[in-house]
């Protein structure tokens, strides 16, 4: 593996939120561009919100390759594309862009912007490579934000029989029904019995709930006196802690739990992917991408 040698030739991308110092995404990148031998840096860039459109077109002309986009600019980014990609346009959340450089015409050259969501192909990949596919089954998404819409989206792209979308807040669960007005969602009212007993009949459960999430490891979806199915695959988006009180309860009562560190991982790799145009081993980068969060947990 060499060392990162910044040259006049290193090549840029990075990540923009606001705030975006607690970001994995650098040290994740950086070390597989290191691996990979690509004289590329991958930086943090912190974007206030009234500077998004002025942000990207700022990285467009300085000659950047990509970006990933982050809280709370997934969905204003947008308006300063030139494309977007069919799923990022569905879900109303972009959390990655390609800058395209088109050959240089006379005094100007033109740069094409293009949005995309990566956590869509990242939660199929990901949920996949655990021996799941959610074609002709049924799932039971908890929670009905950013996350669980790409969730939702996922699932019914990948011909799923059902969705429930179940939410604390109610109408949220409704909005997103509205929005992808699709016959196999349905969505409610997240309550203890709800979530039992439509998790009895379906195949995935998916935490897309910040519950569990550190520092507030105690909180747990699913009633913690009820047993857990054990025919169900419970994936948790939650990566932080790795095994959330959900997925200790999953393994104890005999299901089958799945960490969302691969997704994470999976989607930056997907996303390196697009940047390098489809030049990677994705499983590979995806597998490299894990073990340099799983070190950064250790060491935290
Ligand atoms: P978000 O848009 O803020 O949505 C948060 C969701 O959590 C809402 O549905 C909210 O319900 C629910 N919620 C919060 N506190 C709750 C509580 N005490 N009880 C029940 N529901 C509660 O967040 P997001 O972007 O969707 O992210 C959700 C989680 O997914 C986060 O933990 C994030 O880190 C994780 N995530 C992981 C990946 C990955 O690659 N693994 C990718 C994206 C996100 P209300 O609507 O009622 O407030």
């Amino acid at each position: 593996m060499s060392g990162m040698v910044i040259d006049a030739s290193t090549e840029l991308i990075g990540v923009m939120g606001w705030p975006v110092k607690h970001s994995l995404s650098p040290a994740m990148h950086n070390a597989a561009l290191r691996q990979l031998g690509l004289n590329w840096c991958y930086v943090a860039l912190p974007v206030h919100p009234a500077a998004v459109a002025v942000a990207i077109n700022g990285l467009a002309v300085l000659h950047f390759r990509g970006c990933n986009v982050t809280v709370p600019h997934k969905r204003a980014v947008m308006q300063a594309l030139d494309e977007i990609d069919p799923a990022a346009k569905a879900l109303g959340a972009v959390n990655t862009l390609a800058f395209i450089q088109s050959e240089s015409t006379g005094e100007s050259n033109h740069v094409r912007i293009v949005g995309y969501n990566t956590d869509v192909p990242g939660f199929l990949g990901d949920v996949r490579t655990h021996g799941f596919d959610p074609c002709g089954r049924r799932v039971v998404i908890v929670g009905a934000g950013g996350a669980a819409r790409g969730v939702a989206y996922a699932c019914l792209s990948a011909q799923a029989e059902r969705v429930v979308v179940l939410n604390r807040t109610s109408s949220r669960a409704e909005h997103l029904l509205a929005d992808f007005a699709d016959s196999r969602l349905v969505a409610g009212s997240l309550t203890p019995d709800a979530l039992v007993e439509e998790a009895r009949r379906a195949d995935l459960l998916v935490n897309a709930t910040t519950v569990g999430m550190w520092p507030k490891t105690s909180g747990m979806v699913w009633p913690e006196k009820v047993k857990i199915p054990d025919h169900l695959v419970v994936y948790d988006l939650v990566y932080n802690p790795l095994e959330t009180h959900l997925l200790k309860k999953a393994r104890q009562d005999g299901a089958v739990p799945v960490d969302g560190l691969g997704m994470l991982a999976r989607q930056g790799a997907l996303a390196l992917d697009l940047w390098t145009e489809q030049a990677l081993d994705v499983d590979e980068v995806t597998a490299l991408m894990r073990e340099v969060c799983l070190r950064a947990f250790k060491h935290s």
